[in-house]
C-alpha cells in the first residue's frame, strides 16, 4: 500500500459524500442538520473550550513555546478520536480549522511544517498519519511547506500506568531527523493531534533544534493534562 493511500482513498470519499449530500448536511458529531455552519452544528462548537494561552514544555535548559487550539474534551475529543480512529478527515478538516485559528490570532511566525511521525509499523497499521493530515492541511491554508524530517525508531511502550518521569523516560531517544536539507536555519512549527505530558513534542522539537532549525514552536488541536 503506498505512502498516503488510504489518507487519498478517504479523502477522494469524503469530496463524494460531500456532493451527494450537498444542501443536506449533518453534523458529523451528533448527525442534527447543518444550516449555515460546515461540518459541525453550533452546539457541537459551543462544546469547544478554546484555550488562549500558550505555555512552555522545557526539560533542561530547552523550552520550546506550545500553542494547543482547545482542551481534550467534550467535541474536540470526539474529532480527534474520529480522525485517529475512524480515517475521518472531515473531523481533521474541523481540527485544523481551529488551529489555523490560533496560528492567526496568535501571529505565530513559521517557515515551515513539520509533524510527530509514526513508526512504520503504526503507519502501516492505520495507513496515514493524523498529525501529518493536521500539518499538511495547515500547509495548503497557509502555503508554507510541509516537511517530512523527523522518524520514529522506537516503538515505546504504552504510557498508561506510567508516571510523568517515566513517561518521559520512555519517549527519550524515540526520535531522530532523518533529512535536514529543509529545516536547516528554519522557523520550523511541530504538528502533533494531541499534547500529553509535552514529552513527545519535546524531544521531537529537541532533535529539529539539534540538526539545525533556528525556531522550533508547537501546536496542537487539543491538550490533555499540561
Ligand atoms: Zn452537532
Amino acid at each position: 500500500m503506498g505512502h498516503g493511500f488510504v489518507e487519498n482513498l478517504s479523502f477522494l470519499w469524503d469530496c463524494i459524500l460531500e456532493l451527494i449530500y450537498c444542501g443536506d448536511e449533518k453534523c458529523i458529531l451528533c448527525k442534527s442538520d447543518l444550516y449555515n455552519d460546515r461540518y459541525i452544528c453550533k452546539s457541537c462548537k459551543n462544546n469547544i473550550k478554546i484555550c488562549k494561552d500558550s505555555f512552555k514544555i522545557g526539560k533542561g535548559c530547552h523550552q520550546f513555546k506550545c500553542y494547543s487550539s482547545s482542551y481534550y474534551s467534550g467535541s474536540m475529543m470526539e474529532l480527534i478520536i474520529k480522525l485517529k480512529y475512524k480515517s475521518s478527515f472531515r473531523s481533521g478538516n474541523v481540527i485544523a480549522s481551529y488551529m489555523k485559528d490560533t496560528i492567526h490570532s496568535n501571529d505565530i511566525s513559521f517557515d515551515v511544517l513539520t509533524y510527530v511521525p509514526m513508526t512504520k509499523k503504526s503507519f502501516k497499521k492505520r495507513g496515514y498519519n493524523q498529525s501529518e493530515y493536521l500539518a499538511k492541511t495547515l500547509g495548503k491554508y497557509f502555503r508554507k511547506p510541509v516537511v517530512s524530517c523527523l522518524t520514529k525508531i522506537k516503538d515505546t511502550k504504552d504510557q498508561i500506568g506510567l508516571n510523568e518521569k517515566e513517561r518521559w523516560n520512555n519517549i527519550e531517544g524515540s526520535f531522530k531527523v532523518f533529512d535536514n536539507h529543509f529545516i536547516n536555519d528554519k522557523s520550523v512549527l511541530l504538528v502533533d493531534d494531541v499534547i500529553t505530558t509535552g514529552a513527545t513534542v519535546f524531544y521531537c522539537s529537541l532533535e529539529l533544534l539539534k540538526s539545525g532549525a533556528k525556531k522550533v514552536d508547537i501546536l496542537t488541536g487539543a491538550k490533555s493534562r499540561v
